[in-house]
């Protein structure tokens, strides 16, 4: 008998989200942090929204939305609400606005190769920004035609910080990081930005995402404070990746949705996955593995069976077979 587990520490809250950009097809990565976002909100009774994060013009193809949509619903997961990012385009320019007024809004037209010059590494591997332009404040009347980079200036301010598993995430975003960019030279307003809005507009107060995410987010919980935004509960979770240790992505040769159906139904995928990170070693497997459906997985959901090593995951060209990454 376990007298406390993970789900009973874990705060109350009414909503998470699956947040994914849509820059290609699912795959075993998208599908682990989908079902583990669900399977978190589905366990302790709260909604589950899923935003696509479409803004990222140069690398969301015509069809990837509606695409990644209907792999998540085929692979059995569903959604309180689905919003697409791009839809919020006025919202997002409305808060721009609003700190272009109060003059925290600059242009920026140091190139990368400048930055990288500064010479300070941030926590995410990024260089930090040296606040070089800050004297080039936008304007109301002038923002829109400004070509450069447009970012914010941050507050510095020391940030008290940890994810539900105790990681300690404290740290001074600005210090860190530098001034964070809001809008790009290609016009898109940047991922950390419009996250925290998008957030705050769907009433999410928990964030659940790969461990990858960890370093930023104290500047992410740092423009929150700046808003007035109170700070979600956030929890870090494991990744696959592939075998020289990056993380699993499409641009790393992972094996994309259409290649998985091929080999596996919904079932089979959702029991091999779960399989992989821990899960569903309450349910029956058969000679094939486990076959489930994220909501077989529910009742029995608890993050202390959710194993915390990140895993290389291989594709031997039928089969997902994984292998512990030694992170020495
Ligand atoms: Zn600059």
């Amino acid at each position: 008998m376990r007298l406390e587990t993970d789900v009973a520490r874990r705060a109350p809250f009414a909503r998470g989200r699956f947040a994914p950009s849509t820059t290609g097809p699912a795959h075993p990565g998208t599908l682990l942090a989908a079902l583990l976002c669900w399977l978190d909100a589905r366990s302790a009774g709260a909604e589950v929204v899923l935003r696509l994060e479409d803004l990222d013009l140069d690398r969301t193809k015509p069809g990837y939305v509606d695409g990644l949509r209907r792999d998540l619903e085929w692979f059995g997961l569903e959604w309180d609400e689905v919003v697409l990012q791009s839809h919020a385009r006025e919202r997002h320019e409305a808060a721009l606005v609003e700190w272009v007024r109060e003059g925290r809004v600059y242009a920026c037209e140091c190139s990368r190769s400048e930055i990288r010059a500064a010479g300070r590494r941030a926590p995410d591997g990024s260089h930090t920004y040296p606040g070089t332009c800050r004297a080039r404040r936008v304007t109301v009347g002038d923002w829109r035609n400004e070509s450069q980079v447009l970012r914010l200036e941050l507050p510095s301010g020391w940030i008290e910080l940890r994810d539900e598993t105790g990681a300690d995430l404290s740290g001074d975003a600005a210090a860190d990081f530098g001034d964070p960019i809001l809008r790009r030279r290609d016009g898109a307003f940047s991922y950390h930005f419009v996250s925290v809005l998008d957030d705050a507009a769907e009433r999410v107060d928990r964030v659940v995402r790969g461990r990858d995410l960890m370093p930023t987010t104290r500047l992410q919980v740092a423009l929150r404070k700046l808003l007035g935004l109170s700070v979600p509960s956030y929890r870090h979770h494991c990744l696959f990746l592939e075998r020289r240790g990056k993380k699993l992505s499409k641009l790393h040769g992972a094996v994309d949705i259409e290649t998985l159906r091929q080999h596996y139904d919904a079932e089979g995928l959702c029991g091999r996955l779960a399989e992989l990170v821990g899960l569903g070693e309450t349910l029956t497997g058969s000679a094939g593995g486990l076959h489930c459906r994220p909501d077989d997985l529910v009742s029995g959901f608890d993050w202390a069976q959710v194993r915390s090593e990140d895993r290389a995951l291989v594709w031997d060209g039928t089969r997902l077979i994984s292998e512990i990454k030694d992170r020495s």
